[in-house]
């Protein structure tokens, strides 16, 4: 087989590498103590290929080259920014693409990944929101983002690196698209990138941000138990159908008794509130006290996220000053309130900012496509 045809191990669940090893004939006696050893040189070594993997036999790793790769999908293009802040445009097949950001900070580093080529929420200060949902990431292609970040940090161990000088040290879904749209996908992704044996980023450092998708809220906090993060930017219902249309379909009263709901809860496991600050729309002095009203009794913290233009934005940035009176007020009524630093801006890597030129093509423009190619083809 060649290397094109052949699939990639990177990103199956547990289940999933076991099963993948009975289809190649390995002995039910055998998978489990061969899939950890596998699972430890991808996620624990980083390894590329299985010939580095040396706690397996020669002859085992030869027949798993046959039949797998370890490759990860390609970067189209990788960009830093002045402040350190890193994008990459990963490319999973012609057309489908996303962006990962890394966010180095001093006391830790963030990755930011996708779910979802496109998006179809909508938001209207988004500019993902303007990109129209492509499809779906496999949980492979999600855990592919992290292997990529770990590969182009150089974070293996192979490159020298110990397990405690980690670059990457918190993941949070903030990337394309709505990840409660892409539930079991984000659910086994996060599955393997939480696994201790493997990459090990802990769920209490994995944060899954979500525009209130109310039904899945249960779920999430059942089979995923990561941080949560609503993105709430308005205390009133007239105001969030507006910014956020999804409001309509579930509003804001649903929207925080799920919150509260929210299995273990406590001031050391606060839920994250995000709040864009938008000139003259949600930003004034009675907008944070409806906000601390709203969200009274849920161990919260508020972060206040400066606007981040984007080309043909029909919004702007609140003032410095105004940002600051709302943020002192939310933190005087008892919220810690952060205003973020926004990161990456130049690169059009900060929040809101992601975009991919993915389009969805209907399938009788793809239909017509091949027509036209068949018809160049065609003998003249
Ligand atoms: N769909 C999920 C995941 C995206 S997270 C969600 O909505 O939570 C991306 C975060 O950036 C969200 O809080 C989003 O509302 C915010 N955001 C979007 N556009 C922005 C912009 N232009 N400036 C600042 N924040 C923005």
């Amino acid at each position: 087989m060649s290397s094109q045809t052949k699939s990639s191990l990177i990103g199956l669940t547990r289940d999933g590498l076991k099963s993948a090893l009975a289809g190649m004939g390995v002995e039910p006696k055998h998978l489990s103590m061969r899939s950890s050893q596998l699972w430890n040189g991808m996620y624990v070594q980083g390894a590329t290929d299985f010939g580095a993997m040396t706690t397996l036999s020669k002859a085992f790793r030869a027949e798993l080259g046959e039949a797998f790769t370890l490759r990860r999908p390609e970067i189209a293009t990788a960009q830093v920014s002045a402040d350190g802040t890193r994008k990459w445009l990963i490319r999973f097949a012609p057309g489908i693409e996303v962006e990962t950001v890394f966010i180095p900070d001093e006391d830790r580093g963030t990755l930011c990944i996708s779910s979802q080529v496109g998006c179809t929420l909508n938001c209207r200060f988004c500019h993902t929101g303007t990109q129209k949902l492509v499809r779906n990431l496999t949980s492979a292609e999600i855990v592919a983002q992290i292997m990529i970040a770990r590969d182009d940090l150089r974070e293996w161990p192979r490159a020298g690196r110990n397990s405690d000088d980690r670059q990457i040290t918190n993941v949070v879904m903030m990337g394309m698209g709505e990840p409660l749209y892409n539930f079991e996908n984000v659910r086994d992704a996060l599955d393997i990138v939480s696994d201790g044996e493997g990459l090990s980023v802990s769920k209490r450092r994995i944060t899954l941000s979500t525009a209130g998708v109310v039904p899945m809220i249960p779920r999430a906090g059942e089979e995923i138990g990561s941080m949560l993060a609503i993105s709430l930017h308005a205390a009133r219902d007239d105001v969030r159908d507006v910014i956020v249309p999804l409001n309509k379909k579930y509003p804001i009263k649903e929207l925080l008794e799920a919150c509260r709901q929210y299995p273990g809860l406590s001031n050391a496991r606060r839920i994250t509130f995000e709040y864009v600050m938008l000139k003259g729309v949600n930003d004034s002095l009675a907008d944070a006290k409806e906000l601390v009203k709203v969200i009274r009794g849920i161990p919260a913290k508020i972060n206040l996220i400066p606007f981040n233009p984007w080309p043909g934005a029909p919004y702007g940035c609140s003032e410095w000053e105004q940002i600051e009176t709302f943020g002192d007020f939310v933190n005087r009524a008892g919220y810690a309130s952060p205003i973020r630093t926004p990161r990456g801006r130049d690169i059009m890597a900060a929040c809101g900012q992601l975009k991919s030129e993915s389009i969805k093509q209907r399938a009788s423009d793809r239909i017509a496509e091949l027509r036209s190619k068949e018809l160049s083809q065609m003998p003249h």
